[in-house]
């Protein structure tokens, strides 16, 4: 399935059905396990996450791709996928520190899910995308011990998930394409934009305002003020320009 799984789960997780919509769990400093989840994981960054994060550290797209994270083409031919760089020696997040998470404000949208595991598709012409939820368990985590309940939709309002998945969303219309991306010429020049438009939006940045492309491209002088201000507003405007460029829909018009 073209998936975009928000589990930050190490290797030896177990994934169950949530079944009745709720969890018994909590998570706190005073708790045994704290902090354990912060190591060995696979962690998938979206393109949301990492404007997030690279902002939080002050850094600028590229410096922050070089340094924490690694790309990864699953399976071949496909888009990238950039993941979370553990530390080479303990395997810990590069994040963590015996207080918690030193980002937290900014953490990926996986980590704020945890121990909620949401598959989720986007299929053109529908409005929402289609979401599965199921809970996520590993030995050292002893949350699930605690007595505190919850609906999924009181995790993730707890947790601040619903504004990264309204971005997350938009994406994953795109990385859940069927669409064709052309001959293999086209194929390996289209995802170099992916990785840029999706990855580095301060190199989109530049492209969008240091070329012809406001020359070439009807954008309207509101959104250019707009993403020139806001990051937020840059990076879906990206999303559009990925549809248009990749797979012909008409997201965006040319002058
Ligand atoms: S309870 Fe689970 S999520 Fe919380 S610190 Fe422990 S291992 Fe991590
Ligand atoms: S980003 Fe924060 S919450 Fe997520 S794994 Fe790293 S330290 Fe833990």
């Amino acid at each position: 399935m073209p998936d975009l799984s928000s589990s930050a789960a190490a290797g030896d997780a177990h994934f169950d059905p949530l079944m009745d919509g709720t969890i018994t769990f909590a998570c706190h400093r005073g708790i045994a396990c704290f902090t354990k989840c912060c190591a060995a994981l696979n962690l998938v960054l979206t393109p949301y996450d990492i404007l997030r994060i690279k902002n939080r550290l002050g850094m600028i797209s590229d410096d922050f791709l070089a340094r924490h994270t690694e790309t990864r083409f699953e399976p071949p031919g496909r888009f990238p996928k950039v993941y979370l760089k553990m530390n080479p020696g303990d395997k810990r997040c590069p994040f963590v520190r015996s207080l918690g998470c030193t980002i937290y404000e900014d953490r990926p949208g996986a980590c704020r899910i945890y121990p909620i595991g949401r598959a989720s598709m986007r299929v053109e012409q529908e409005k929402e995308a289609r979401e599965k939820f199921f809970v996520v368990r590993e030995k050292h985590c002893l949350g699930f011990g605690e007595s505190r309940a919850w609906s999924v939709e009181q995790w993730m309002a707890d947790q601040g998930v619903d504004e990264y998945n309204a971005m997350n969303d938009q994406w994953l219309e795109i990385i859940s394409s069927r669409r064709a991306l052309g001959p293999e010429k086209d194929a390996s020049r289209k995802l170099q934009m992916f990785f840029m438009a999706s990855y580095n939006l301060d190199k989109f940045r530049k492209f969008v305002f240091e070329s012809k492309f406001l020359r070439v491209f009807d954008v309207p002088p509101g959104l250019a003020d707009r993403m020139a201000r806001e990051d937020t507003a840059l990076l879906k405007f990206a999303f559009d320009w990925l549809k248009f460029s990749l797979f012909g829909i008409n997201t965006i018009k040319i002058k």
